[in-house]
């Protein structure tokens, strides 16, 4: 049976842009006679709120969607995502890194990836001694993927997209992501690729912004031993000016938007699923 989600953060209003990605999942769910299920992408504690939870529920019930429940919360999971984390540290793909934002800005070579210049490695370096008296002077780190290596151990992968087709996947050009932050025991990459495979979604729909990411999911599902979903990347919407609907365009909320008298149906249709 088909299975897919909507994985909203709740870092503010749904839009417009939100609208579309949710009506997405749902009307692929229903045209197969499938679940279609939500969960919540709050693992950034600084930039969530759980009053925009609980308005994200309200604003898609508004809109007519149903979900299966539960609700997966992902902050409720952090221990499944430290256990992930531990089985990839412990097969020697993950290092700590302590560089800052500074320092890495600052890197004579900078090549750019997808989410912006890649990591140089500085870290990769460390014998295992000063890491060890770094972590037990109390420095702060990240935990990086030690994407060459990982690799290696996965082999050639790729994945599939209803639009796209079959794709082969080239992780390698995200360079060493950061599987755990800083400030954030976990990382979007890891949680999305974990929380995917525990709620059996089969199909995963999502904005085409998210297109190259896949490629990075794909290589953690093989490290995990995780199925595979199949994709959708959908085109995001646009607002009036050409450009991607944001927070900023306050106008265009599900909440403005129904404080103005707009009904579900109206929106649906703005959203472009009339
Ligand atoms: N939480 C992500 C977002 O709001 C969605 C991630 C996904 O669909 O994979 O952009």
């Amino acid at each position: 049976m088909i299975v897919t989600r909507f994985a909203p953060s709740p870092t503010g209003e749904l839009h417009l842009g939100h609208a579309h990605a949710a009506l997405t999942a749902w009307e692929a769910a229903r045209a197969e006679g499938g679940r279609f299920l939500l969960r919540i992408e709050d693992i950034d504690r600084t930039r969530c709120r759980p009053v925009f939870t609980g308005q994200i529920l309200e604003d898609l019930a508004w809109l007519g969607l149903v979900w299966a429940r539960p609700v997966r919360i992902q902050s409720a999971h952090f221990a499944e995502y430290r256990a992930a984390l531990d089985q990839l540290a412990g097969r020697g793909l993950l290092y700590p890194c302590f560089c800052t934002r500074k320092d890495i800005a600052a890197a004579p070579t900078a090549p750019h990836g997808p989410d912006g210049p890649l990591y140089p490695g500085t870290c990769r370096a460390l014998t295992p001694a000063e890491r060890a008296e770094r972590i037990a002077a109390g420095q702060p780190y990240a935990l990086r993927l030690d994407v060459a290596a990982a690799c290696a151990e996965a082999g050639p992968l790729c994945w599939h997209d209803r639009h796209a087709g079959t794709v082969t996947a080239d992780p390698a050009r995200f360079g060493d992501v950061v599987l755990a932050r800083k400030d954030c025991p976990a990382s979007y990459h890891l949680a999305v690729t974990l929380d995917d495979a525990r709620q059996g979604v089969t199909l995963v729909t999502r904005g085409e912004d998210l297109f190259a990411a896949t490629d990075l999911h794909r290589l953690l599902q093989a490290l995990f031993g995780l199925p595979v979903p199949d994709y959708a990347h959908h085109p995001l919407l646009l607002g009036p000016d050409g450009r991607r609907l944001a927070k900023r365009d306050r106008a265009q909320t599900l909440r403005s938007l129904r404080e103005a008298g707009v009904d579900p149906a109206q929106v649906r249709a703005m959203a472009g699923h009339g």
